[in-house]
């Protein structure tokens, strides 16, 4: 299903325009890509650091843009003059992109459910969505789509029919949830937990606390903001109800017990039901995602049956441990190397202490990058949660190589720890090891791209 907005929404957006057009015509979305917009959408050129998106346009328009969005003052080429499309003039783009899509958003009007926090919103996102999915008309952040840019244009891919919005709040600086927030105003508010990226800019966890709870200023009084029950950081009373989630505490709203690792993912109970949820991905992590999840799905009133069913059936994200079967060797590849934080990658690690039925159990695991002056102790800190039954422990980049020093510091004869200065090196090494009765967890920052170390020693 694609988006329907209509051009007098455009036009008041504009101070003037070209062409002719009926005002109540359709456009089925906006791209600000000319390699992949599509048929019937507008197209919107975005002045960027690198490339200027009007030198593009005409190529949008041969594929299909019905209309342009043109910031004044940016010569007009001769050949998108004459091509036969409306072309509204507005002071800028990306400003007239962002009210476009609240006005649009206002026209939907859908209830919003967003998500922000340190780690874990594409996955609770993800988790949010599939479980309404179920039972209404849900659109969602696609992938990463979290900022300034993201929210508009996932907003402007929305069907008309949507019933709820769940979006992801992203943020590097202070003061970027707030914008967001205020976009979207949310009826529903979740912060997934507070960690460590981004203090390069936030100074401390204080400071990414109080950047979190800026979704608050979008949000009134009838809103509810869903936190993280384990977190002191939140522990506090706001002008909204707020719902706590934990894993550890039976005093949050809600909470789970008995969680218990399978060879095929989690299982766990909520709160005072005695009914077991399943969970096809692993780490206890997860089971506070889906405690966000089911806390969204009552507001819904989604009956419990059918979240249990929908959680049981979500798919996982890929990236985001991902398990894979390597064809050679028959050793359990866990790709979680999307993206790492000390907080994920301590997680991650225990969901593979957890993990039943593997003789060896080998850590690959690469340089954390955004973590401000604390980084030295920050990575030293993982080798603190890393213990038997972890056998092997394999560091990759000099960053990491801080968390291989830690480990020769508190010294465990059983455990071997190697480290590389490169995932090249490390690779042949890690290859030698593998057999059907190992299982290996690859967790890195975005930039080390570990997949290619996967993919690496799948192909061969
Ligand atoms: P980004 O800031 O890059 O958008 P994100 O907040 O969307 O990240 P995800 O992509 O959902 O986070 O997850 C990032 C990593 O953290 C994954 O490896 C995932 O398995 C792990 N993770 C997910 N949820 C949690 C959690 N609640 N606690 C710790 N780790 C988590
Ligand atoms: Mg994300």
């Amino acid at each position: 299903m694609s988006a329907n907005i209509p051009y007098k929404l455009l036009k008041s957006e504009c101070r003037s325009y070209t062409g002719s057009f009926n005002s109540e015509d359709v456009l089925t979305g906006v791209s600000i890509d000319s390699r992949t917009v599509k048929k019937g959408e507008l197209f919107v050129p975005i002045i960027g650091e690198r490339f200027d998106g009007h030198e593009f346009a005409e190529t949008a328009v041969t594929s299909g843009a019905k209309a342009l969005f043109w910031q004044e003052g940016r010569p007009l080429p001769e050949t998108v003059e004459k091509i036969n499309v409306p072309i509204f003039y507005v002071q800028d783009t990306l400003v007239a992109m962002q009210q476009l899509s609240k006005r649009y958003l206002n026209e939907v009007n859908p209830s919003v459910v967003a998500v922000t926090g340190s780690i874990g919103k594409t996955t609770t996102k993800d988790m949010v969505a599939h479980v309404l999915e179920g039972s209404l008309h849900v659109h969602k952040t696609k992938g990463n789509y979290n900022n300034h840019i993201g929210m508009p244009l996932t907003l402007l891919q929305m069907p008309k029919d949507t019933e709820v919005l769940v979006v992801e709040l992203g943020m590097n600086h202070a003061g970027e949830i707030s914008f967001l927030s205020q976009h979207v105003c949310p009826d529903l508010s979740v912060i997934t937990n507070i960690g460590e990226s981004h203090m390069e800019q936030l100074g401390s966890r204080e400071g990414i606390a109080k950047a979190k709870l800026e979704i608050l200023d979008g949000m009134t009084h009838e809103g509810t903001l869903i936190v993280d029950g384990d977190e002191p950081l939140l522990d506090k009373d706001y002008f909204v109800q707020k719902l706590t989630c934990s894993v550890r505490s039976a005093q949050a709203d809600l909470f789970s017990k008995n969680i218990a690792s399978t060879h095929d993912g989690v299982s766990f109970q909520v709160s005072n039901d005695d009914e077991c949820y399943h969970l096809a991905m692993i780490g206890e992590h997860h089971v506070k995602n889906a405690l966000y999840t089911i806390a969204v799905a009552n507001h819904f009133h989604i009956d419990r049956q059918t979240v249990r069913q929908r959680l049981k059936n979500m798919a996982k994200t890929a990236m985001r441990m991902e398990r894979l079967k390597c064809p050679n060797t028959s050793a359990l590849l866990i790709n979680d190397a999307y993206n790492a934080s000390p907080t994920s990658m301590k997680a991650a690690i225990e969901s593979i202490i957890q993990l039943e039925g593997y003789k060896r159990k080998i850590v690959v695991l690469g340089d954390m990058y955004e973590l401000g002056d604390e980084e030295k102790s920050l990575h030293k800190s993982v080798a603190e949660v890393i213990r038997t039954p972890i056998t092997d422990v394999v560091t990759v980049g000099e960053k990491a190589l801080w968390i291989a020093q830690a480990l020769t510091e508190q010294f465990d004869d059983k455990l071997k720890v190697k480290h590389f200065s490169s995932k090249e090196i490390a690779e042949p090494f890690i290859r030698e090891n593998l057999d059907e009765q190992t299982v290996v967890l690859f967790k890195a920052s975005r930039g080390l791209k570990f997949e290619e170390i996967i993919e690496e020693l799948c192909s061969r």
